[in-house]
């Protein structure tokens, strides 16, 4: 035992930034190479987050054969996978030397949930199958979700609160000193100059202060966070990211201006929240897709404006005792926004008004695989019990099952 791989040889980018964070000079007994990046794979922690990229990418129904997948989770990296570079190759002999060897002797199952990370749901737990982390939801807001428009705002406020209590506390964050965007659909007035023989001349004259504040009150209608007669002041972090949160349309003028959180706010700040930090134990993971449900309902635009969720989370914050909370844009990866409960938090900074004309809305867009994959037919099938399979299929993915493929290898 002993074996070694390297940075180069790993795809899931979690493993690999592990291994390019610890590595050092060696030998990789994966691609044979001399690489400045290399880790011994003997190392629990090592061990661990292979485990938690398995578990990241792959449903356990793939690789557990009790719910109909391969008989061992090794099989699925025999082959093309998410995890490594190259398919590991089983030796003829039973070489305990052997890279192969040593990752198959990597134990599913664990004992201590605290410390390591389970291949396997099964055990001492319920009779179920992992969800892939990626697309796992925390079932408790599945359910909240449903029972939202029939409880009381301040009942569910109650029930958000107490449930989240303890995972948010290590998110809790004071901020101070930041300056931050906001914008407003429309300006105060237009001036126009036009003197017989020349160009006319314009003058736009935006929102400042109060006015591209936060409403008061009593005129306050409802947002994403507030209920109606709730102000709060929502700022993102750069110009783009403050027009994107207003929803404008093309040829809209819309006014600028920032604001400056300058004393110490209490905040609950989602922004940072990445799998690297949690890929540790099935505690950690427990604990990682409970913030990832609570982010997504934070960050992600909701057209329909169906907002009762969002602020019965916001009222939970408030109960809990922070002044705001934080999440990333939808706009892009790097740009966050702040809402603050309290419009007092942050104060207009003189001088930063701006009027801009929208020209165009851009959309940074990237094609996605929408060919059939074998590997997650069987998963979708199964995920989708409410027709016959060919119909499945052929509904979905355009492709009529017969001659095309054979039955067995489905
Ligand atoms: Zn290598």
């Amino acid at each position: 035992m002993g074996n070694c791989i390297c940075s180069e040889c790993i795809k899931d980018s979690n493993l690999k930034r592990y291994v390019v964070k610890h590595g050092s000079n060696g030998v990789c007994n994966m691609c044979g190479e001399h690489r400045e990046q290399v880790l011994k794979i003997a190392t629990r922690e090592f061990q661990n987050r292979m485990k938690a990229a398995i578990r990241y990418n792959y449903s356990e129904i793939l690789y557990n054969s009790h719910w109909g997948g391969v008989s061992n989770w090794i099989s699925l990296l025999k082959e093309e996978n998410l995890i490594f570079k190259l398919p590991i190759e089983e030796p003829n002999e039973e070489d305990e030397d052997d890279l192969y060897w040593e990752i198959n002797a990597i134990p599913g199952h664990i004992e201590d949930y605290s410390t390591d990370v389970s291949l396997y749901f099964g055990g001492e737990r319920l009779d179920a199958f992992f969800d892939p982390i990626m697309r796992d939801r925390w079932s408790w807001i599945e359910a909240l979700s449903e029972k939202i428009g029939y409880d009381n705002p301040n009942i569910i406020s109650k029930e958000i609160s107490n449930k989240i209590k303890d995972i948010i506390t290590p998110l809790a964050k004071e901020i101070e000193k930041i300056d931050l965007y906001r914008a407003r659909i429309g300006i105060k007035d237009i001036l126009i100059y036009s003197e017989l023989g020349e160009e006319t001349q314009k003058t736009y004259i935006p929102y400042k202060k109060n006015e591209i504040g936060a409403p008061w009150p009593k005129i306050a209608t409802e947002g994403r966070f507030n209920r109606a007669g709730t102000s709060y002041l929502y700022l993102a972090s750069n110009l783009e990211t403050a027009i994107n949160e207003i929803r404008p349309s093309v040829g809209h003028c819309v006014s600028i201006g920032k604001f400056r959180i300058e004393k110490k706010v209490n905040i609950v700040d989602f922004s940072n929240l990445d799998f690297y930090d949690y890929a540790t134990s099935d505690d950690k993971i427990d604990e990682y897709v409970r913030l990832k449900s609570i982010e997504e309902i934070l960050c992600i635009p909701n057209p329909d404006k169906e907002y009762r969720l969002t602020q019965g989370f916001s009222d939970a914050f408030i109960l809990l005792g922070y002044d705001g909370v934080k999440f990333k844009s939808s706009v892009s990866y790097d740009t966050y926004n702040i809402v603050l409960f309290s419009p007092s938090c942050a104060k207009y900074i003189d001088g930063t008004h701006e009027v801009v004309e929208i020209k165009g809305l851009k959309y940074d867009i990237e094609n996605k695989e929408i060919n059939i994959n074998k590997k997650y037919l069987e998963e979708y099938i199964s995920q989708n019990n409410t027709g016959h399979k060919d119909e499945i299929i052929r509904d979905n993915f355009g492709i009529d099952i017969k001659g095309t493929f054979n039955e067995r290898t489905l």
